[in-house]
């Protein structure tokens, strides 16, 4: 039920609490057995898990992990922990199970075409950082939604795979839409046909968030289906993650940013750009726009 951050060798769990991990197990025990008599009472179940014992060493139950908690997943622990019978939770987690294969497939789909090389054809995710972690002024040792950070500055990144990443800092009175990515995403491409002297790309594979607001839309759809019709483009794949299982690649980079802001004072967007490209000092392809 985790998922893996690229950043670091940890697999966030779904749930903010570590009682809610014991209150499953207990659940599901009681109903497996009637005279069950565990044990592992909840102070045991915390010393267990703080000991690092094998199956708890990766695992983290972090309040301000990267992304958020995905809802299927926390309706179905909702519904483990509401049921009356062992056949309720079993076919309970039979779905939820079927709902991790469907990640795994979608996350699999995504790393296979980052990992296609072929002429004419360039794969891309795009994912915009926590806001919080981007909004100015920032002083060093600054906490994160902190309440004298009024202007609400975001970064929008695009990985271009096998080639560099580009991180574009957006105002705050841009509105969060398809119009926004879909600019990015088409000047992602110019400057690549740019900087690297070629045609624009055949097949395209796009990497999103399955958020029905700004990436998941009509107008997305419509403004790629023109370009096919337009012949700029012959083919455009689009792949989207559920929000709460996205910890990619573009995530392990906004967590190298968020770091070297941590410790640099911004006050300015050009310190913001600026501080986006030094987080990348070791020669690392980066475009800050
Ligand atoms: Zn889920």
């Amino acid at each position: 039920m985790a998922d893996h951050d690229p950043a670091k060798p940890f697999c966030y769990l779904p749930f903010a609490d570590r009682k809610d991990y014991w209150k499953e197990g207990c659940s599901i025990g009681k109903l497996s057995h009637p005279l069950w008599d565990w044990d592992h009472s909840y102070p045991n179940f915390i010393k267990t898990w703080a000991n690092k014992a094998d199956d708890f060493r990766f695992m983290k139950v972090a309040k301000n992990k990267p992304v958020s908690s995905c809802a299927e997943c926390i309706r179905f622990s909702g519904q483990i922990l509401a049921a009356k019978s062992r056949e309720d939770v079993a076919r309970i987690r039979r779905l939820r199970k079927k709902h991790f294969l469907e990640v795994q497939a979608e996350r699999a789909k995504y790393h296979e075409a980052r990992e296609r090389v072929e002429d004419g054809y360039l794969c891309m995710i795009i994912d915009g950082m926590d806001q919080k972690k981007t909004s100015l002024p920032r002083a060093p040792g600054s906490r994160a939604g902190d309440e004298t950070e009024s202007v609400k500055t975001r970064i929008i990144g695009v990985k271009v795979h096998g080639y560099k990443k580009y991180f574009y800092i957006v105002p705050p009175d841009f509105p969060h839409d398809s119009n926004i990515t879909i600019s990015l995403l088409l000047q992602t491409i110019c400057l690549w046909t740019k900087e690297t002297g070629g045609p624009w790309p055949k097949y395209l594979h796009i990497q999103m968030d399955n958020t029905c607001s700004d990436n998941k839309t009509q107008v997305m759809l419509a403004a790629f289906m023109r370009m096919v019709e337009a012949e700029l483009m012959a083919k455009v794949q689009f792949g989207f993650l559920p929000v709460g299982h996205t910890h990619e690649d573009i995530d392990a980079c906004f967590a190298r940013i968020a770091s070297y802001l941590r410790k640099t004072v911004c006050s300015t967007f050009q310190q913001l750009a600026d501080g986006t490209t030094d987080a990348f000092k070791d020669g690392e392809a980066v475009s800050v726009v």
